[in-house]
């Protein structure tokens, strides 16, 4: 790869990166780091590092961009939620959202534009995976956002695990000591359930949260509305999160979409019991967010609060749906790819 392409992406770069990256233009390396300082304050162009020599803003402006992601559409829900639809710099599109909690705003951010994982009941893979996000383009969506938040989630649009080397050098970057510093005990991480990827996040040893996607407690449902079941056993799954566990303390947070008559029997519950049963874990029920043309219809209220009542092995919560009126929910997010 040459220099040029290698620093296409700045967002991207560690402060040591852009160092180095400045002494190639035979600049003093601790431009690097200012460039650093600027971006993760915001700056979305050159130009508005005052610091830097008007002659070296010139000729990063030439061959380097820093404005991708663009903001197109900001939606406002009824609840405070708001969606972001962003323009990454090839014309690819994504969302965010940001949700207002009496303890603080979290954003979920996309790490893929599309998915490929193709679970049934979920908008963000209706034509498949356009691309990955660089880190980048991953951290831009927290930059610009333009509030100050307390909690990231990885859940929107993408499986974070099927960008693992991108995701991973973002979690680095937003809670790097001379950037944002969020805590990564602040974020979260979801993902359907690739079990080699679940063992080298562990190795890692980051404190992040892992939530799974579990939504079915065997095979056999899960088969049915999750494809990467059948790559994957049930009991490989849940092998790994205990691993996560040990590496890093962080209890795993398992999360399962009520679907009417799919997954929402007392028979489903006892079997949740009883595989979850030992497990350092908690199960959030999310209400199913129709998605048009799927076939599923939410489970009722009731089912749900008997569901919860019905599961003894960990700690149960019933998510809040947020920002259903824009289509910000769960599930939801899909930058109207082709929908
Ligand atoms: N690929 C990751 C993150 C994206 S989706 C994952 O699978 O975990 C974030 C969460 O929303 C996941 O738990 C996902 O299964 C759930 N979800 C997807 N579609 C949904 C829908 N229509 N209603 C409610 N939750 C949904």
């Amino acid at each position: 790869m040459s220099d040029a392409k290698r620093f296409l992406d700045p967002l991207s770069l560690f402060p040591g990166e852009l160092s180095e990256f400045m002494e190639s233009l035979n600049q003093p390396a601790w431009r690097g780091k200012q460039i650093f300082s600027w971006l993760h304050r915001g700056a979305k162009s050159f130009d508005e590092m005052t610091d830097l020599p008007k002659n070296l803003r010139e000729r990063l402006n030439i061959d380097f961009s820093v404005e991708a992601p663009f903001e197109v559409e900001r939606l406002q829900s009824r609840d405070g939620t708001q969606k972001i639809l962003w323009e990454l710099a090839d014309g690819e599109r994504v969302e965010s959202a940001l949700m207002q909690y009496e303890t603080g705003t979290s954003l979920c951010v996309s790490t893929q534009a599309g998915c490929r994982q193709g679970c049934s009941f979920c908008a963000s893979c209706a034509s498949g995976l356009a691309r990955n996000l660089t880190a980048g383009e991953i951290l831009g969506q927290v930059l610009r956002c333009r509030t100050q938040i307390n909690r990231l989630v990885i859940m929107g649009m993408g499986e974070p695990l099927d960008n693992f080397e991108n995701t991973t050098r973002f979690l680095r970057l937003v809670s790097h000591p001379e950037g944002k510093k969020l805590s990564l005990r602040n974020i979260s991480i979801s993902t359907c359930g690739l079990v080699p990827e679940i063992d080298r996040l562990s190795l890692l040893g980051m404190p992040v949260t892992l939530s799974v996607s579990l939504h079915a407690p065997d095979d056999e449902t899960r088969r049915k509305i999750m494809p990467i079941a059948k790559k994957y056993p049930i009991d490989a799954l849940i092998a790994s999160c205990k691993h996560y566990f040990q590496n890093t303390r962080r209890r795993i947070s398992y999360e399962y979409v009520m679907l009417k008559g799919i997954n929402d029997t007392d028979i489903h519950a006892r079997k949740l019991n009883r595989l979850l049963a030992g497990q350092t874990g908690h199960i959030n029920l999310i209400p199913y967010n129709p998605v048009y043309p799927r076939p599923y219809q939410p489970s009722d209220p009731d089912r749900i609060r008997i569901f919860a009542r019905q599961l003894s092995c960990c700690d149960v919560t019933v998510r809040r749906t947020l920002g259903s009126d824009i289509n910000a929910a769960c599930g939801q997010l899909a930058a109207k790819r082709n929908l």
